[in-house]
């Protein structure tokens, strides 16, 4: 925790210093490390949320509201916010889904799920690739997949990606302020409201998540 919390600290503060010692007198250089700053500190925005959130579900404190929620409207709404995006990278976002699914759940949980799945898939797919959240109604175990065509996950590290902190590609994923806390959060929530995540992938060719909801957390009703 202390590395991740560091690093974005220590290049603000190397921003600042640089800039008061004197590169705010030249505008492009100034620029260029109030970028930096900005690009650090929103990192460490997203880390410290991210942190607060998964402390809240880890300790058991959050209060998990469980009904019956129609998924394929959770899924809509999700999908409805990251269209700007999807259309600005060229990127085909599709639901696949029949008219309703209901599953015992927590709303929010469920939609933090979902945002977490798909601003995945739509960050390591590049243009011209897709997007598909395809929702199975089975009714004993209903799932949610959520498919992409982008860069994969090398099968070593598969099993690593739902750990705190962990990114495939580091130093990359430091540059666009990534926390590494996405599927932590994921895998968290899935154990709160029952389901199960998983995850296949085909590097260079897209990866696979599904969530698993329970017979016992379905309503059959
Ligand atoms: P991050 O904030 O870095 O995206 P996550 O916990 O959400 O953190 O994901 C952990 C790592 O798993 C990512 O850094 C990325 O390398 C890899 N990953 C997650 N989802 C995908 C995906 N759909 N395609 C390729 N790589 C992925």
């Amino acid at each position: 925790v202390s590395h991740e919390l560091k690093t974005p600290l220590t290049v603000i503060q190397a921003c600042t210093d640089t800039l008061l010692g004197g590169a705010l007198s030249d505008s492009d250089t100034a620029v260029r490390f109030l970028t930096q700053i900005d690009e650090q500190s929103e990192r460490l925005l997203k880390l410290i949320l991210g942190m607060l959130q998964l402390a809240r579900v880890e300790s058991g404190q959050q209060i998990f509201h469980m009904e019956p929620i129609d998924l394929v409207t959770v899924v809509d709404d999700v999908l409805a916010g990251f269209r700007t995006i999807a259309d600005t990278k060229s990127v085909k976002l599709t639901l696949v889904a029949t008219d309703e699914m209901i599953v015992m759940a927590d709303e929010q949980a469920l939609q933090t799920i979902i945002n977490n799945l798909v601003d995945n898939a739509l960050k390591y797919t590049a243009a011209d690739g897709s997007v598909t959240v395809e929702l199975i109604a089975n009714a004993l175990a209903p799932e949610i997949v959520v498919r992409d065509t982008g860069a994969g996950i090398p099968e070593e590290v598969l099993g690593r990606i739902f750990e705190r902190f962990y990114r495939v590609d580091r130093d990359r994923s430091g540059d666009h302020g990534e926390s590494g806390l996405g599927l932590a959060i994921v895998k968290h929530l899935c154990q709160a409201v029952g389901a199960t995540v998983s995850v296949k992938s085909n590097p260079g060719h897209g990866s696979e998540f599904r969530v698993l909801f329970s017979k016992k957390h379905t309503d059959s009703a």
